[in-house]
């Protein structure tokens, strides 16, 4: 499937193809929630030069819009229901038609499950490509826990954030910049987090065996700094590639 540099139809204001253009790369994260998938995504679509795709986003984005997609995921939300696959998978797929798709795209927060794992590998063999990797940033659990459980903000009108061990205060319970007692949201209590964990984690366990299964797992120790964690994936990610490095010759 390569396009001809003189090929008819090619519109002037696409970018200029090099042979690195010739395929599109699509990358799926997975990991727990608090394990720095988006953070990940972000920075390796600017290092591989492919759009993030966050799932997370795109539902924002629909629900503001008031689009036909997201007043139908709000029916669902607003009774508090899960917005099913079948309407996640459309919503992803008609991102993936975007223009700047066509080079790939890190999917971020999809697939969550097996079967939307399953509707991804339809509908990208149906845009002749398919998924060249999973990347599993692997956290343990308790570490999940700790990261997500350990966040407190300040009672003052601007609600500054602190983080037990990344941000701590100076003076426990007390905010450094305005003085107010330090409170902990709901959302952020051990308790919810448990149970927040106890429902995405299985179905998440259930997408990295799907992956094993078909050979695209890359996995990675998440527990170490994000430059760290960035170049494992990237240096997987060369490995697992059948693919020349973008610029052969620049590494030493
Ligand atoms: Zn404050």
């Amino acid at each position: 499937m390569t396009r001809g540099r003189s090929g008819n139809g090619m519109r002037p204001a696409e970018r200029p193809l090099d042979e690195t253009a010739s395929a599109p790369r699509f990358f799926v994260m997975v990991g727990g929630p608090g394990a720095g998938k988006g953070t990940q995504a972000q920075r390796l679509a600017v290092a591989l030069d492919v759009p993030h795709v966050s799932s997370g986003d795109l539902f924002r984005a629909a629900l503001e819009s008031g689009s036909p997609l997201g007043s139908e995921a709000r029916r669902f939300m607003d009774r508090g229901a899960l917005v099913p696959d079948e309407l996640t998978v459309r919503m992803v797929a008609q991102r993936l038609d975007d223009p700047d798709a066509r080079r790939g795209a890190i999917l971020d927060g999809f697939p969550r499950t097996v079967p939307q794992a399953r509707a991804l590998d339809r509908l990208l063999d149906r845009r002749g490509a398919g998924v060249e990797a999973a990347l599993y940033i692997d956290v343990a659990p308790d570490e999940l826990l700790r990261r997500l459980s350990g966040r407190w903000i300040c009672r003052g009108p601007e609600q500054h954030v602190y983080h037990e061990r990344s941000r701590p205060p100076l003076r426990a319970g007390i905010c450094d910049i305005d003085g107010t007692k330090l409170r902990q949201r709901a959302d952020d209590r051990p308790a919810t987090i448990r149970t927040r964990l106890a429902e995405q984690l299985p179905p998440m366990y259930e997408v990295v065996d799907h992956y094993t299964d078909s050979g695209l797992l890359v996995a990675v120790p998440g527990e170490d700094t994000v430059e760290a964690v960035t170049s494992s994936l990237l240096g997987a990610i060369g490995k697992h590639g059948e693919r020349p490095a973008p610029v052969p010759g620049m590494r030493a």
